[in-house]
């Protein structure tokens, strides 16, 4: 469903992906570790170009990202993101910012949309939310809104980017809850996660960047056992 073959990406003079390959297939879960500023977003915003690359090829759910004549509507509906701050928009109810890309971009009529709503709260656990402001939420609150948000939009894949290191720790159970149960519906998810022993318990196969290459990938059994240094140091630490 999403494959990454070569890709190359570098801001001005800073090499930030060397040439990056890794796929995913439908119902997979894949989770990106490696330190600050190994490339782990700029990776997951190339998928749902919010970066252009330089070179290689990106194709996710048969659309050539890096095609110039990709249909980034289509994109953008069949891959949805969730970053750290969940960028919900203040000025509108909970209910009116999750019905507003399904009525502008896929035109779908405003009582659909609404019921449609009301299922994806439910699934996040806020179906009691629909006519609260952002503001009148808590963090982890948000988040969900933020996610049931994305998922109004049916999309086949999901990117996740460290959506739960903003939270406080209390808060953070309550989101991972929210992914987990995705995964377990059979969502197709690339994350981004500090969170190991999440990685470890929900992903499929991990990926370890360092240095804006693929240095390791494997199942979640790399992490406890790493074939190379870098790995070994970096679960070592935890940072
Ligand atoms: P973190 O764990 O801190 O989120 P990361 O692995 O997600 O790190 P990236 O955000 O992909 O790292 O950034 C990789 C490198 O690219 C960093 O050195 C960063 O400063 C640089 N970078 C990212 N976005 C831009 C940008 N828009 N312009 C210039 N440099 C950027
Ligand atoms: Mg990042």
């Amino acid at each position: 469903v999403v494959s990454l073959k070569d890709v190359h990406k570098s801001f001005d003079k800073l090499k930030v992906l060397d040439g990056v390959d890794f796929e995913v297939d439908r119902g997979e879960v894949l989770a990106i570790i490696g330190r600050s500023g190994s490339g782990k977003s700029t990776a997951l915003r190339c998928i749902d170009r919010f970066e252009t690359i330089d070179s290689g090829e990106i194709v996710v759910c048969g659309h050539r990202v890096n095609d110039p004549k990709l249909n980034l509507r289509a994109l953008r509906q069949d891959v949805g993101i969730v970053f750290q701050s969940y960028n919900l928009f203040p000025h509108l109810t909970i209910e009116e910012n999750i019905i507003l890309a399904p009525c502008s971009v896929k035109r779908v009529g405003k009582a659909q949309a609404k019921e449609q709503a009301q299922q994806v709260l439910a699934q996040v656990g806020l179906e009691d939310k629909l006519h609260q402001y952002p503001e009148q939420l808590s963090g982890g609150q948000q988040q969900r809104a933020a996610i049931a948000r994305s998922l109004a939009m049916q999309p086949k894949v999901m990117l996740f980017d460290e959506v739960t290191s903003a939270l406080d720790p209390e808060l953070t159970g309550e989101v991972l809850k929210v992914i987990e149960a995705l995964a377990a519906n059979g969502m197709t998810m690339v994350m981004v996660t500090h969170e190991m022993g999440f990685a470890r318990g929900i992903a499929d196969r991990v990926v370890f960047m360092h240095r804006g290459r693929v240095h390791e990938i494997g199942s979640a059994a790399i992490l406890t056992s790493p074939a190379t240094p870098e790995l070994a140091q970096f679960v070592g630490t935890g940072l």
